[in-house]
């Protein structure tokens, strides 16, 4: 049972903080290690100063949250939207060590955005924001201390940006400062598709489960970026019936499936979700409550929440943006018997194929596309598996399962190192 008070149910980091505080109770963890692993390691809030294209000065509020390098060194996205706040990065850090730590790559968790609106902003004044935001950050990031790559509103562009500025003060070219880079900087194969295959293959484990077939599956996506357009691209071409797709325009919904290379090819026009005619229109939110076997939010977060868990049809939940459902709405999908496969399995396909960029980038020796999509799937698969088994052993559900899973391997490594005084 998660405890949150109705007036935090939107509030990410006691989102987190609520999972986490069941997940170390039913570890039976030491207060003191509590205390440590709820809290952040480091926060670093920065006012930047931007010349904008009119010649103003602006200043733009930017953080970067370190939750835990315990594991290796922080890992984790930036993020540039008007919304961004301080607790949401925080948040974001957490999920990022209970997320590499599910998958057991040798990374702690952090985070960064900036408050801004990419799509007010010129190209030359993203990059001002972007390089000032590097440099002010520079004895915190680095391929030992802590590797960005993109979020919401940031993309291969963006951290181009970031590992040339990163490389021009320390005197040489630090690929590894950065993932999610171009292909041509040293970024990897396959991963601009590895967070939509990821929860493929967690989907196709769950099918596996319930001894269901792709074809008589029903999908339901909500959000059509990064994450949710290739989930559909390669659910659609590995058999699954995608019925329901919505980005920030609105959704359609045919319940004969939609012709998906057809919407990617709409979208890649610079048109939206919404201009799609073969189908019926559906609203953004109103996509998640209708029939479907497998729901997917890949949007952003606080979708599934108290008023309306009640109302998903979906017998599979995977989460493939970060925090979709509050925390009270979990005890919500558990009554109703929802399958769920939590944000921190989900979406770990991004950052494994990071870490595999890191890696890469470290030996200056790169893989093809094949192999970095075996060792992908070989991760999710085990990953998948130890997080069922575990709720299965200890009677909780994945997400607690997940939280306990993550939290005990961080814990581990804590107290062999011991605490530096
Ligand atoms: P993106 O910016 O590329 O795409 C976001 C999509 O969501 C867009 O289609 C947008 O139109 C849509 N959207 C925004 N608000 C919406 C709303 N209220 N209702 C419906 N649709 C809405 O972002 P992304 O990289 O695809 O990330 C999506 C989510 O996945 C985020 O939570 C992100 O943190 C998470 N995530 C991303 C990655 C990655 O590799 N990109 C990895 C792990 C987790």
């Amino acid at each position: 049972m998660v405890a949150v008070p109705p007036e935090r149910e939107f509030q990410m980091y006691e989102a987190m903080a609520a999972r986490f505080d069941v997940a170390a109770a039913k570890l039976g963890l030491d207060e003191g290690l509590v205390r440590v692993l709820r809290h952040p390691n480091k926060e670093i809030t920065l006012y930047i100063p931007v010349a904008m294209d009119k010649g103003e000065l602006q200043i733009f509020i930017g953080y970067r949250v370190q939750h835990s390098v315990v594991r290796g060194p922080g890992k984790g996205g930036i993020r540039y939207a008007p919304d961004v706040t301080l607790d949401e990065v925080r948040a974001l850090a957490s999920w990022m060590t209970w997320k590499c730590a599910v998958v057991n790559i040798p990374f702690g968790g952090a985070k960064g955005g900036v408050i801004c609106d990419p799509a007010k902003l010129s190209t030359g004044e993203l990059e001002r924001i972007t390089r000032r935001y590097t440099a002010e950050l520079l004895d915190y990031l680095g391929p030992e201390r802590d590797v960005p790559a993109p979020d919401l509103g940031t993309n291969e562009q963006t951290m181009a940006w970031v590992m040339d500025t990163y490389s021009m003060h320390v005197r040489h070219t630090v690929t590894a400062v950065v993932t999610g880079k171009p292909l041509d900087l040293g970024g990897s194969r396959g991963r601009h598709e590895a967070t939509g295959r990821g929860c493929m293959i967690v989907c196709d484990k769950a099918l596996e489960k319930f001894k269901r077939k792709r074809p008589e599956t029903r999908v339901i996506i909500q959000g059509f970026g990064n994450v949710g357009s290739m989930a559909a691209k390669l659910m659609h071409e590995a058999g699954y019936k995608i019925v329901g797709i919505a980005d920030v325009s609105g959704g359609i919904y045919h319940e004969k499936g939609l012709d998906v290379p057809k919407l990617l090819d709409l979208t890649s026009h610079g048109r939206f979700v919404k201009d799609f005619k073969e189908g019926q229109p559906v609203d953004r939110s109103e996509i998640l409550f209708l029939d479907c076997d497998v729901l997917m939010p890949a949007a952003v977060e606080n979708q599934i929440t108290s008023k309306n868990a009640n109302r998903v049809q979906a017998k599979i939940l995977c989460e493939a943006a970060n925090g979709p459902t509050t925390a009270p709405a979990d005890d919500i999908l558990e009554r109703k018997g929802v399958f769920l496969i939590p944000d921190i399995l989900a979406n770990a396909g991004g950052v494994t194929v990071s870490y595999f960029e890191w890696v890469q980038d470290r030996q200056g020796y790169f893989w093809n596309e094949q192999l970095v999509n075996h060792r992908l799937e070989e991760i999710m698969v085990h990953s998948f598996d130890d997080v069922v088994r575990y709720a299965e052993i200890h009677k909780v559900t994945n997400r607690i399962a997940a939280y306990m899973l993550a939290i005990d391997r961080v814990a581990f490594a804590l107290k062999l190192r011991g605490i530096y005084a």
